[in-house]
């Protein structure tokens, strides 16, 4: 399996980036392109998740999953949003609880994810991906706690997880050990980021906890300042992570691509007979 997340645009975007991104993301077959929710809904008008998913749908004729979040939604909330899926027929949805923010109280309805699947469950016949985190989700004790949390996600319905993004392969395949172990039998993707911009990925990296190898922060030391040999070097990077991810067997390969086409179509490209082989 080989996949893409794409995010919608900003408040001042438009839908003709979009449309570019699209046009440079899918003649390449991804199994999937999964399109992300920001809680606030603060996008331009045409470029809601639900609006960028059917546009895949129908337009592009690629499979696509819906992001959604319940951190701050009600059950009435989440019953529209079926409602709204169903109705332009969207199929699968990454079901997620979102981040917490100090400043807004979270709605008491979906403490977590697994309580959003077995939710939308009873009421659709929508299929459901979940979130996993390689080295532990950021309020977790520890990754034991995590993984048995995760199994109750897979309990409640989610038939396919896709990784926080990584940068030490080793991460995951223990993730992954233990998660067989705990009885976890779904697909797992690993989710793949290409370090393009040095910025980008201390901020990425700060949200999510992920850990940096020796290796990757000596490129980022090394080219943060020259950014296309940034680029060049985050490129090889995540090329050299999927070859290994793949040569061990991994069940798939999900690409946060960014909304950046060039990146993901010079590492598509290079991996391409790795994937099938
Ligand atoms: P949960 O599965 O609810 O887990 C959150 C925490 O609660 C974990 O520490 C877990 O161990 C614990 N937990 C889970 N279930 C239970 C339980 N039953 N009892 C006790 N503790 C439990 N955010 C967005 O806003 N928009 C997006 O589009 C988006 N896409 C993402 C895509 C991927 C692939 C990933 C990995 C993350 C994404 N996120 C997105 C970020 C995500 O919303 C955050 O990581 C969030 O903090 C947790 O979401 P979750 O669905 O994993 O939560």
């Amino acid at each position: 399996m080989f996949s893409f997340e794409i995010f919608p645009p900003k408040k001042d975007g438009s839908i003709e980036a979009v449309y570019k991104t699209l046009d440079g993301l899918t003649d390449l077959k991804p199994d999937f392109i999964s399109v992300t929710y920001g809680a606030g809904g603060n996008t331009p008008a045409g470029c809601s998740t639900r609006e960028i998913v059917c546009i895949i749908k129908e337009k592009y004729h690629t499979e696509s999953i819906a992001h959604l979040t319940c951190v701050n939604s009600t059950r009435e909330d989440i019953d529209r949003v079926i409602g709204e899926f169903e109705s332009c027929g969207i199929e699968n949805v990454l079901a997620l609880r979102g981040d917490i923010n100090p400043d807004i109280p979270p709605r008491e309805d979906f403490k977590h994810a697994s309580e959003l699947i077995s939710y939308m469950k009873q009421r659709s016949g929508l299929s459901f991906s979940g979130a996993c985190y390689p080295e532990g989700h950021t309020e977790a004790k520890s990754l034991e706690e995590d993984i048995e949390n995760l199994k109750k996600k897979v309990d409640a319905g989610a038939e396919h997880l896709i990784s926080q993004l990584f940068f030490d392969n080793h991460h995951f395949y223990e993730f992954l050990d233990k998660a067989r172990a705990a009885g976890i039998n779904v697909p797992i993707e690993a989710g793949i980021m290409p370090c393009v911009n040095a910025n980008q990925i201390q901020r990425m990296v700060t949200m999510c906890g992920a850990s940096l190898p020796p290796k990757f922060t000596k490129i980022m030391a090394r080219f943060e300042s020259n950014p296309e040999a940034m680029r060049d070097a985050g490129i090889a990077y995540a090329i050299d992570q999927i070859i290994d991810l793949a040569a061990n067997g991994v069940d798939g390969i999900h690409l946060y691509t960014m909304n950046n086409p060039y990146v993901a179509r010079k590492i598509s490209k290079s991996v391409e007979s790795v994937l099938l082989g």
